[in-house]
């Protein structure tokens, strides 16, 4: 694609660098096919080439951003299935994301948005608050029909009330900094992301995670100073808070590497994860280059550290059908496709794969919440497909495609608790719900 950004406007890193991804895309529109939004909405303006087009004309003019680049911008998922499907490898997320740092520069948002984003940032990303956010959800959740009004304020509201669980179950132990050591002899010693919303919705996910790796000889060091990944606010387009964030882990795991070394820093959240392994080149133009570079390099998703230390079950076979549903972080974002179902076959599970699965579930961060109508249409279609697998239980790699999933017909678990259950582990609370008679 021909580009006419001015010597000027090249002077920026950022623009720069978006004027190198624009020239390896070649028009040719194989990603429409694959795209969730295009799909359902069957606009060329709501398809990664058309947003491709609609974010360079936004970067050349320099100019603010319109209203219609926002709508359409902010209509996309950041899935990245548009990554995959590309044949000439255009590097959609780094310009998709460099768009909504501009966007968030440039456009005045109506007050309500303004107010709900600003909420967002200051709640998600804080465990503490969080908490107490999620027992007021929790409480207010059977009145999210009465919430009055077809605005998408009032969508939104509703949205955030029927994503509260039933219940806020409570804190766990395992998030206070600590070293968790390995049973029997050391054979890795690695760090671990505690996350932010994920330790709150589901501890057991983390508990899980320690409890089968240093069942395995690894000893899992939760790290004073860590905190959220950042990707929550990255997603929204505020990049200061997103470095903020992303510079208190780098600190906090460098001084555990230099300390006592690091084999990895396992990530049970994918969404986090593909921040994670992206920090390097946030970071780039940064002090904090080559710290976060190792960061970077030391990340690994839960499923790619039990591949490369030999998973090996205890208990017989299970005799349950999963439905794997593969979130497009893990499998767009970090192309993980092979090991989360390797793992689960060798764990005993028969394994089934749901129609459509590179299309995502529409949880993507803080979407089910901006983006409720699409989001819902979104959800519908996974679960359907996932329905006709014939599957007992969803295993995901992902907190958010949990909670989206999770609330159907069909229990979702993490697929690390399954794991961890068949090597020793206790049995997962949605396992014993997807046994119990309808
Ligand atoms: S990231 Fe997903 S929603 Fe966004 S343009 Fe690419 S395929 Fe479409
Ligand atoms: S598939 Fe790649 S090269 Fe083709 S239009 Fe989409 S982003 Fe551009």
């Amino acid at each position: 694609m021909q580009t006419a950004f001015s010597a000027a406007q090249l002077a920026d890193p950022d623009i720069a660098e978006s004027n190198r991804i624009l020239r390896t895309c070649v028009h040719c529109g194989m990603c429409t096919a694959t795209c969730p939004t295009f799909l359902l909405l069957g606009d060329e303006l709501d398809s990664p080439r058309g947003r491709i087009y609609l974010i360079k004309d936004m970067l050349e003019g320099g100019k603010p951003a319109t209203e219609e680049v926002v709508r359409h911008v902010d209509r996309c998922l950041s899935c990245l299935s548009c990554m995959t499907t590309c044949p000439s490898g255009v590097h959609y997320m780094h310009l998709v994301d460099h768009a909504r740092a501009y966007i968030h520069d440039t456009y005045r948002r109506p007050w309500p948005e303004r107010a709900l984003r600003r909420v967002l940032s200051l709640v998600l990303p804080h465990p503490g608050r969080f908490r107490l956010a999620l027992v007021g959800a929790t409480l207010a959740r059977p009145f999210a029909r009465l919430v009055p009004g077809a605005s998408m304020t009032a969508q939104r509201l509703r949205a955030m009330l029927r994503l509260a669980p039933a219940s806020v179950p409570s804190p766990s132990a395992i998030e206070r900094p600590r070293v968790h050591p390995a049973e029997g002899p050391r054979r890795a010693r690695v760090g671990i992301l505690m996350g932010c919303a994920q330790q709150v919705l589901a501890p057991s996910i983390n508990e899980a995670t320690i409890r089968l790796l240093t069942r395995m000889g690894i000893e899992v060091v939760v790290t004073r100073g860590q905190g959220c990944c950042g990707a929550l606010d990255h997603h929204m387009g505020h990049h200061d808070a997103s470095m903020r964030a992303a510079r208190a882990n780098i600190a906090a795991w460098m001084r555990e590497a230099d300390d006592d070394g690091l084999d990895a820093i396992v990530v049970n959240a994918s969404g986090c994860g593909t921040t994670l392994k992206d920090y390097g080149f946030m970071f780039r133009d940064e002090p904090e280059r080559d710290a976060a570079a190792r960061v970077a390099a030391l990340s690994a998703d839960i499923t790619e550290v039990l591949t490369r230390f030999g998973y090996a079950p205890t208990r017989p076979a299970p005799g349950i059908t999963v439905a794997y549903h593969a979130a497009c972080s893990l499998q767009h974002g970090q192309k993980i496709t092979a090991e989360p179902k390797a793992l689960l076959k060798a764990a005993g599970f028969v394994v089934r794969e749901p129609a459509e699965g590179h299309i995502c579930c529409g949880s993507a961060g803080t979407y089910n919440i901006l983006q409720p109508e699409i989001a819902g249409q979104l959800k519908a279609r996974k679960q359907e497909a996932i329905g006709r697998t014939g599957a007992q239980l969803i295993a995901a790699g992902n907190i958010g495609c949990l909670t989206q999933l999770g609330g159907g017909a069909m229990p979702a678990v993490h697929t690390v608790e399954l794991l961890d259950w068949m090597a020793g582990g206790p049995e997962p609370e949605a396992v014993a719900r997807a046994r119990a008679p309808a």
